[in-house]
């Protein structure tokens, strides 16, 4: 172990089938600050995930019998875990992923946060009782889990994402099979020995690392695997998405954006320039609500884009354990490349660097944060997500402009708009299609909200009391005989 951790016990290399920790090898995990390997984890496939879905599937009958307030209970217990482990979660996830140490502590309050949302959500799962249109009869609708479900997550936020999906799945009475992103399993095997400390029995949390191919394969095919949830790209969800429909598998899909980020005249600048900040280079650019086009109106234009590039070139890049540091390694070099073709083909078209544009001299996967004036919608930058810290601002002259300009995409996960017109606000939120609106807002994820898309961007939700419910499946009862 390269890291210190204050309980070793979380520093985990071996997946987790039912009762057993499974070692085995093939997966090298690199730091992306330093390039040393940090630990190396097991390369499973078909076998291994047949045999943690038939673990999940064995562990089910307890687990969904045991009352909503221990289930609950048990849940606020791993939160607990959560928090009390907090400063070990957080350097861990740095060290493997690169976000600075402040996000990777938000991160893992994050987790915590949903997990803790879910415990309270699990004796809420409220069924009806509808007036009969037969005398005698009570016709009631009751909730039930929905079985095994199958958890597909990525490196970004290689822990909260799996929060957002153990959480309602356990509080519902399902048990789970994990496979983390591949290049960040540690803060995904720590999960097992988290849910262990917590006290939740075995086999209702299982986790396998591997090949990505073959463990969604089994997820698909396995008749007890009823519900796949899978956050990542849009390509690959929507093969996922075809593979699950085969076997009417039900499916929550968080994939990809290209978040808008509007600026009208009207707009507080100051209040414009941090919100574009924070909704662009957080993790450096590489979540799925990062801005990855900045929209701003002709009469602010030259204002915002100076105080903007003056903001970004002030910010301190480094390894994500330093203090101060705000923007942290790309997790490889081809997530540099991608941002270097966005950039050169914008400058091709006429895009102007106004701040960064290079590789930063710490070298590695380290990256200049970027301003890109003059963008276009010609660029491949107004159509693809960059997931990098490059911020393209456009120019508009009209509302309708900008809501045709943001709409011009086939993704709708997250839009942001800065205007001080409360109707010109309420308007365009409700004409962007997108499943998340910040108004006056760059940062919006909670676990009280609903989290997710529209179009390409995918389909069900996260968080809030929306979130447990495609754990559930619904069961209405006819009861009759009972006189008149
Ligand atoms: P990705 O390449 O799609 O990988 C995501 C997960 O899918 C990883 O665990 C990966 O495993 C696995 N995977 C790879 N090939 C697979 C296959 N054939 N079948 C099933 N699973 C497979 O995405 P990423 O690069 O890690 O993540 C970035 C993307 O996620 C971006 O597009 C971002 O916008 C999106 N995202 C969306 C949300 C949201 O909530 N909407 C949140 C975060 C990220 P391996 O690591 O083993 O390859």
């Amino acid at each position: 172990m390269i890291m210190h951790l204050s309980d070793s016990s979380l520093f985990v290399s071996t997946c987790k089938i039912g009762e057993t920790a499974v070692s085995g090898f093939g997966l090298p995990v690199s730091n992306p600050a330093t390039g040393e390997i940090l630990a190396e984890v097991p390369k499973f496939g078909a076998v291994e995930a047949q045999k943690a879905v038939g673990a999940a599937a064995f562990a089910m009958p307890d687990w969904a019998a045991k009352t909503a307030a221990e289930r609950g209970m048990l849940l606020h217990r791993l939160a607990n875990v959560i928090d009390a482990n907090s400063e070990d979660l957080a350097q861990l996830l740095t060290a493997e992923q690169g976000k600075p140490l402040a996000e990777a502590r938000g991160e893992v309050g994050m987790s915590a946060g949903y997990v803790r949302w879910f415990a309270e959500e699990a004796r809420r799962v409220y069924g009806d009782v509808i007036p009969s249109p037969w005398p005698g009869r009570k016709l009631l609708v009751t909730k039930e889990p929905i079985g095994v479900v199958g958890a597909i997550t990525p490196w970004n936020f290689p822990s909260s994402m799996i929060a957002r999906k153990l959480g309602p799945a356990l509080a519902a009475g399902c048990t789970i099979v994990i496979k983390p992103a591949s290049q960040t399993p540690l803060s995904g095997l720590v999960w097992a020995r988290l849910a262990e400390m917590a006290g939740i029995p075995d086999g209702v949390v299982n986790v396998i690392t591997g090949r990505a191919g073959e463990i969604a394969d089994v997820f698909c095919e396995h008749p007890a695997i009823k519900k796949i949830t899978f956050t990542g790209s849009t390509e690959i969800g929507r093969q996922l998405n075809e593979a699950a429909a085969r076997n009417l598998k039900k499916v929550t899909m968080e994939l990809g954006g290209n978040a808008p980020f509007v600026v009208f005249d009207d707009a507080d600048l100051e209040a414009a320039v941090q919100g574009a900040l924070a909704s662009k280079f957080r993790n450096s650019g590489q979540t799925c609500v990062c801005t990855n086009r900045v929209l701003v109106q002709t009469g602010i234009y030259d204002d915002f884009v100076d105080a903007f590039a003056r903001a970004v070139s002030a910010m301190k890049v480094g390894a994500g354990t330093e203090v101060g540091v705000e923007q942290g390694p790309l997790i490889d070099l081809g997530a540099v490349e991608k941002v270097e073709a966005h950039i050169s083909n914008a400058t091709s078209l006429g895009g102007k660097v106004v701040s960064g544009g290079s590789r930063s001299e710490l070298g590695g996967s380290f990256f200049e944060p970027t301003v890109i004036a003059h963008a276009t919608p010609e660029m491949d930058v107004a159509r693809e997500e960059t997931f990098g810290p490059l911020a393209p601002v456009f120019k508009f002259e009209t509302e309708v402009e900008a809501l045709n300009m943001a709409n011009d995409t086939e993704y709708g996960l997250a839009a942001y708009v800065y205007t001080r017109d409360i109707g010109r606000a309420m308007r365009m939120s409700e004409q962007l299609e997108y499943g998340i609106v910040g108004v006056n807002e760059g940062i919006v994820t909670t676990e009280v909200a609903p989290f997710g898309g529209v179009k390409d961007s995918g389909m069900g939700r996260e968080g809030s009391f929306h979130g447990i419910e495609d754990y559930l499946s619904i069961k209405y009862t006819c009861l009759g005989g009972l006189g008149t």
